[in-house]
């Protein structure tokens, strides 16, 4: 079967690919299979290497993927560019990790115990289209410097940036089979890994009830998972709070990437002393917002991904917004900028919506900040807005969210560990942090008696 990619900014095909089935994925697991014992015996220093270079030449090569992720997620191409960079950046920081995630020596009466940490195997990656190549990346780094060989599933809407880092790995020197890039529907090529008794572990990012179906495909085998799910993030905007750039900041933290961000602080929580103030600043600050060409350099928000995402991303509005934005005439699946006033038990405030959608809630004191905060099965990220640096510490302890920053809105770095509280996820991604949901720990007894 073939699978016909579109360009979401302008309904054209862009790609046509041959979609795999599960023999293709039997194969795939095969391959990388036999490949991974002499993948996991390559020195530390060569793999640092290979990594090196495969680091290198995402670099030398940033321009090409960036167009290719924009043109087929439709993001703005400066996002797009930003995005490959920290692709680069996650491939150095494991290049330079291979050697440094030791085990440990632990006295125990009549000898020494050593701990040492083993690769899996073959991991299966299962990753989504909101930044297909930055997601695919978090995983690939340290499963790779880890020393395990892998079977990456790119979403089919958007394949082509995984295609391609595919084959820059091989020209980086990683030896064929180590990355297997698999092209085909989740629901076949994604449920097959994760019930394949050769596939050691599943790193999945995506919607969280796609996460339920890993974990209970997993459990015949208990493979191990990591899951980084949806988010319903709070962005608690206090009294004291310096309003101009709290709302500034705002709609870049909700409506960037058009909204489809697991990390998009679609609920603004703001305090009721400050509430119309700051809604009159935030709609303003929105107006700002530039929404076109993905290729233009100056444009701030692309379309949605696809025409059935535009319904869903629609179904949750329903009567007149306080604000909507415009949008380009013509083809591609373009949503407006939209601002709407809620209560925390509607629904807009309750799912993920993954569209350009604002929810504001009033809120009376911190206690009740915290209270609706926390009030979401969700718990992946989040921000707090006030000039009090004890209340920042203490609502930032309260909050039941795996990132959250004070006073900025930025959720995701190289060196950080980033996941979810509650039906976020499980395990953390990124920095040192990663490496641990990539190997086994195993403890070695040696008497000495
Ligand atoms: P999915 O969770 O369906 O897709 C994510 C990945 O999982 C894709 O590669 C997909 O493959 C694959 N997949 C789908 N079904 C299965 C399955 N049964 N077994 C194994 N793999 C599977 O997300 P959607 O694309 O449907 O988006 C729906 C919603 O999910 C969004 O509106 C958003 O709320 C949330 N989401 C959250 C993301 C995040 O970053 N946390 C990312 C994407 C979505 P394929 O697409 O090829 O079928």
């Amino acid at each position: 079967m073939t699978l016909t990619v579109l360009n979401p900014a302008t309904e054209e095909p862009i790609a046509e690919l041959e979609q795999a089935g599960t023999e293709e994925a039997d194969a795939a697991v095969a391959r990388a299979k036999s490949t991974y014992p002499a993948w996991s015996a390559v020195a530390p220093a060569d793999r640092a290497r290979l990594l090196r270079r495969l680091a290198t030449l995402v670099e030398e090569n940033l321009e090409e993927l960036a167009r290719i992720e924009s043109q087929n997620v439709g993001k703005p191409i400066s996002g797009a560019r930003g995005e490959i960079g920290m692709v680069a950046q996650v491939f150095h920081f494991y290049a330079g990790a291979v050697d440094k995630h030791g085990g440990e020596t632990i006295p125990v009466a009549g000898g020494v115990a050593a701990t040492f940490r083993e690769p899996l195997g073959v991991v299966g990656l299962i990753v989504p289209w909101n930044f297909p190549a930055n997601i695919a990346s978090w995983k690939l780094g340290p499963a790779l410097a880890c020393g395990n060989t892998i079977v990456l599933k790119p979403a089919e809407l958007t394949p082509l940036s995984a295609l391609r880092l595919g084959e820059l790995c091989l020209e980086a020197g990683i030896p064929e089979g180590v990355v297997n890039v698999l092209v085909g529907k989740g629901s076949v090529v994604g449920q097959h890994l994760i019930e394949h008794p050769d596939v050691a572990k599943i790193a999945f990012t995506g919607s969280t009830e796609v996460g339920r179906l890993v974990m209970r495909g997993a459990a015949g085998t208990i493979k191990r998972v990591t899951l980084e799910l949806g988010g319903k993030s709070a962005n608690v905007i206090f009294e004291d709070a310096d309003l101009e750039q709290a709302a500034a900041a705002a709609p870049y933290s909700v409506f960037d990437n058009a909204g489809q961000d697991c990390c998009a602080r679609s609920r603004i929580l703001v305090q009721r002393s400050v509430y119309d103030r700051f809604l009159g600043l935030l709609v303003d600050a929105t107006r700002g917002v530039k929404v076109g060409d993905p290729s233009d350099e100056s444009t701030e928000m692309g379309p949605l991904v696809s025409a059935a995402h535009r319904e869903t991303v629609a179904s949750f509005v329903d009567g007149e917004p306080t604000y909507r934005g415009e949008i380009p005439e013509g083809a591609g699946y373009w949503y407006p900028c939209t601002i709407v006033e809620a209560s925390n038990d509607d629904r807009i405030a309750r799912e993920e919506v993954f569209g350009p959608v604002a929810a504001v809630i009033p809120f009376e004191d911190e206690a009740d900040a915290i209270r609706i905060a926390n009030d979401t099965v969700y718990g992946l990220s989040g921000s707090i807005w006030t000039r009090d640096g004890a209340r920042a510490l203490r609502v930032a302890r309260a909050l039941e969210t795996g990132n959250i920053s004070v006073n900025s809105n930025s959720s995701v770095r190289v060196t950080t560990p980033f996941g979810g509280f509650k039906q976020s996820g499980i395990g953390r991604e990124l920095g040192p942090f990663a490496l641990e949901h990539y190997t086994e720990l195993k403890n070695v007894f040696i008497s000495t008696v």
